[in-house]
């Protein structure tokens, strides 16, 4: 049965990289009806915090990528933190010990050094060449004796290679001479991450192993530990980088790049969920819009991409856009409501003003926060203060003078305030008479009005723009200063 893990190091945030390979795992294991397994890493324990635990778990829940066994939900194979692994880590390393696969290893810092140095002066791989790998039972004794820290180092082949099948790369292959004997323990009794890595998922049953490109250097140590355990090998998959647009890899200095920040700065997990799928995975057509549930119905490992995928702001901006409009209406009007509410915009979250501008104006938001601008870029023509100012009146081009003329004139009479307190209709009836008395219709009656009103050549629907405009200054919603 397919069992996958995702296995964050709490030691910060979730980082994009880090979410895509968590939603893999997820869209593998339920397109398989299989389990996926939650472990924290947390054997830095320097580096690893309870806080970034919590925070990472916060993130995959907001995300919707929920987990079958791991903190917070248990499960036959935990526990599922490293921290708490460690006696059945000892366990396997001495079973190790016994089959001497790995040997005790009493070189001191300073010589190791030194063998590095060496190695490096004659321009040789860093392998281990100490005396342990060979000694004798009776000299291992007497160091055991006089009390000498030791490691355990693992032996490894001295010649030949090792190759693997990547579901992704294909084959991978190691040439194993230039490795050395590396170390599975250390002398203060703590395992190394690779073994601890490959005593878990052995132990948990994992069958897949799908997790970042740059894992693949402990792939081959892991490896080894497999064979030596005899353990069954899982089946590998490693996902390319994601890159910044300048095909390095993505860093702090592009920008936003944790799953924490996008949500902070008002994005879907919807918009972000399905971003991320396409970093390196698409369905083989021009579709690239899909709901988590669409993307567990589609996925497969096969159509990974190997190369690396370049992470693009604007676009998944956009994909969020085209997810906050795939919203039901009542969820985008809350959404929106309550973000000009929180921007001091408006002081209710709802009601028809809302529900009109929402409407008109979603086309032109992305994120929900880029409503506060739409908004106040359309009220921020402020019609009836300009219409009704001495200075404005002169202010209009020769060609819209006429018109201009017409429009100030209805105004001051209060018969454009009369009819904008009709709300629509009372606002399209005027359009219409004012069309007939200044012998206009069509575009050359609709463009100078849209000009004069809203003071740009285009934008939504004009006759709820103007009946939202005008409403800008009523009591619950502010007026802004014209930009
Ligand atoms: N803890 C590792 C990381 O956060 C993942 C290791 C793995 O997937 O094998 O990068």
């Amino acid at each position: 049965s397919v069992r996958v893990r995702f296995a964050p190091s709490p030691t910060g945030n979730l980082h994009v990289g880090g979410a895509r390979t968590a939603l893999f795992n997820y869209l593998f294991a339920r397109s398989k009806g299989g389990k996926l397994v939650l472990r924290i890493e947390d054997t830095d324990l320097e580096r690893s915090t309870r806080e970034s635990e919590a925070a990472v778990l916060q993130d995959l829940q907001w995300l919707g990528l929920d987990w079958d066994e791991g903190p917070g939900v248990g499960g036959d194979f935990g526990p599922y933190r490293q921290s708490e692994r460690n006696a059945l880590y000892k366990q396997y390393a001495e079973k190790l010990l016994e089959s001497g696969q790995v040997y005790r290893c009493f070189c001191s810092s300073e010589e190791l050094v030194k063998m590095k140095e060496i190695a490096k002066l004659k321009q040789l791989p860093p392998v281990y060449t100490g005396k342990w790998a060979t000694a004798s039972d009776a000299e291992v004794e007497q160091e055991l004796e006089k009390g000498t820290p030791f490691t355990y180092r693992f032996r490894v082949p001295k010649e030949g290679s090792l190759k693997i099948n990547d579901l992704i790369r294909g084959e991978v292959s190691w040439n194993l001479d230039t490795l050395g004997d590396f170390v599975v323990m250390r002398s203060n009794g703590q395992p190394v991450y690779n073994f601890c890595v490959t005593v878990d998922d052995a132990t948990m049953a994992i069958s897949h192993v799908i997790r970042a490109e740059e894992h693949l250097p402990n792939t081959l140590r892991q490896a080894l530990i497999y064979k030596a355990l005899e353990f069954p090998m899982p089946q590998f998959a490693h996902v390319s980088l994601i890159l910044a647009p300048d095909r390095s890899k993505l860093s702090k200095r592009h920008g936003a790049t944790s799953v924490g920040q996008y949500r902070e700065m008002g994005f879907l997990p919807q918009g972000m969920v399905n971003y991320l799928a396409l970093l390196g995975w698409g369905d083989g057509t021009e579709n690239e819009f899909f709901t988590l549930e669409q993307l567990v119905e589609k996925f497969s490992i096969e159509r990974v991409n190997k190369s690396g995928a370049i992470f693009d702001s604007t676009k998944l901006r956009w994909m969020n856009g085209l997810h906050l409009k795939a919203l039901p209406s009542e969820k985008l009007t809350k959404l929106v409501g309550e973000q000009w509410k929180s921007a001091g915009i408006l002081t209710e979250s709802e009601g028809s003003f809302v529900d009109e501008a929402v409407e008109l104006l979603k086309d032109g938001i992305d994120v929900v926060t880029d409503s506060d601008n739409v908004l106040l870029n359309l009220l921020s023509y402020p019609l009836h203060a300009t219409l009704a100012s001495p200075e404005a009146k002169p202010a209009v081009e020769d060609k819209l003078h006429e018109v201009a003329a017409s429009l100030v004139a209805a105004y001051d009479s209060g018969e454009i305030p009369k009819a904008l307190a009709e709300g629509q209709s009372g606002w399209q009836k005027w359009v219409k008479a004012f069309g007939k008395s200044t012998k206009r219709k069509g575009k050359s009656l609709f463009m100078p009005l849209r000009v004069l009103l809203t003071g740009k050549l285009h934008g939504p629907e004009m006759a709820t723009s103007i009946v939202l405009i005008s409403k800008a200054g009523s009591p619950g919603i502010v007026a802004p200063q014209a930009g």
